[in-house]
């Protein structure tokens, strides 16, 4: 089956050249999947429907199914979990802003990081999502708001840059000018730190943020709580960042989630302030948010406040992230994780 939400207009363009269709129905089927969000074939009124059927025949038409949607009565927030063709989960965060509405999105049904701290690693990998499965969870959820989306984060469940064609052709394809037409720069792509994909992103010239799970500032420590640390060391991984951000032109980001006992001490934030100066980057700060799973714990908000300072002073622009959407378990997998184990729990009557 072709995954036709997947292409881009000049291959749609060329499909339908193979199906004996003028170019113009390349942009009018565009049109319907990108910018309508039409939900199948059969809603695409101008199109023949002899055309709608064949492509009916021949398509995949990727649409996510909303399964749970939950609205934060703290900050408006809004969580959704929805299922694939496969039966697969995943979880998606509406996320209002003065500035603009941001999306968070999954790039993998799992994931195989093991990152200690998170729930999305959890039950390991299932598969990588498609372009289309990336550009429904914005869709669905313009859908259901009736809002712009004008900011996208790629820091839901999934390492992205281990699903690295797809979320390229998922770049591509949600800044479109044809499409929903996202500018890049409103596009953050978040990962663990592998060394090659950052390096082959660089080259792309694209002009999204990329952000860098640090989580540690030694080898040693990282290694306890990112597997990935094993592959890859520090040092590597900042010269790596630096390079993308001289290639780009971009400012990096660096995610540091602040776990009581681990990470929090003063020479923490000493390596931290040292290592974020390098490729002149952001840091923001995430309170860990604990997982069922996990021992991790964040610090209070005093000693967080402490440690944020304590980069201030060595000169570091640094951020504490709002925790949004607590009260409905919007962070980092928590939802879909919950849902599989209560699925999984249910047993069947004999
Ligand atoms: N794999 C990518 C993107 C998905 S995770 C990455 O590692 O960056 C998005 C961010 O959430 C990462 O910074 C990740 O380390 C962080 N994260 C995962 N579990 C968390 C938790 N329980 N509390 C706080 N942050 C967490």
């Amino acid at each position: 089956m072709t995954d036709i939400k997947s292409m881009t207009i000049e291959q749609l363009t060329s499909y339908m050249e193979t199906m004996g269709e003028k170019p113009y129905r390349a942009r009018q089927l565009y049109e319907w999947m990108h910018i309508r969000l039409a939900e199948s074939f059969s809603d695409m009124t101008n199109l023949p429907k002899s055309l709608r059927e064949r492509l009916a025949e021949e398509c995949e038409y990727t649409l996510l199914k909303t399964e749970r949607e939950q609205i934060s009565k703290e900050d408006g927030t809004r969580k959704y979990l929805f299922s694939l063709a496969d039966g697969q989960m995943i979880e998606s965060v509406f996320m209002p802003y003065h500035h603009g509405n941001s999306v968070c999105i999954s790039s993998q049904a799992g994931c195989r990081m093991g990152c200690r701290f998170c729930a999305s690693a959890i039950g390991g990998l299932v598969r990588n999502l498609t372009a289309a499965e990336m550009l429904e969870q914005i869709y669905r959820i313009s859908a259901a708001t009736g809002e712009r989306v004008s900011n996208i984060v790629v820091m839901g469940t999934g390492e992205p840059l281990d699903n690295y064609d797809n979320l390229l052709r998922f770049i591509r394809l949600i800044t479109d000018e044809n499409g929903l037409h996202i500018s890049q720069r409103n596009i953050t792509v978040s990962t663990c730190g592998l060394v090659d994909r950052i390096r082959m992103l660089a080259t792309q010239k694209l002009q999204i943020t990329l952000a860098l799970s640090l989580h540690a500032v030694t080898d040693e420590k990282r290694r306890q709580i990112m597997p990935i640390a094993k592959r890859y060391q520090i040092a590597e991984l900042m010269e790596a960042m630096t390079y993308y951000a001289s290639v780009t032109g971009r400012r990096v980001t660096f995610e540091y989630s602040l776990i009581s006992g681990v990470n929090d001490t003063d020479e923490d934030a000493a390596g931290l302030a040292a290592l974020a100066k390098g490729p002149g980057a952001h840091v923001n700060l995430i309170p860990v948010n604990p997982v069922t799973e996990t021992a991790f714990l964040p610090p209070d908000r005093h000693k967080a406040d402490i440690f944020k300072n304590k980069l201030e002073k060595y000169g570091t622009n640094v951020t504490i992230r709002r925790r949004l959407g607590a009260d409905i378990d919007a962070a980092c997998g928590q939802l879909r994780r919950k849902v599989n184990r209560l699925q999984g729990s249910i047993q069947p009557r004999v």
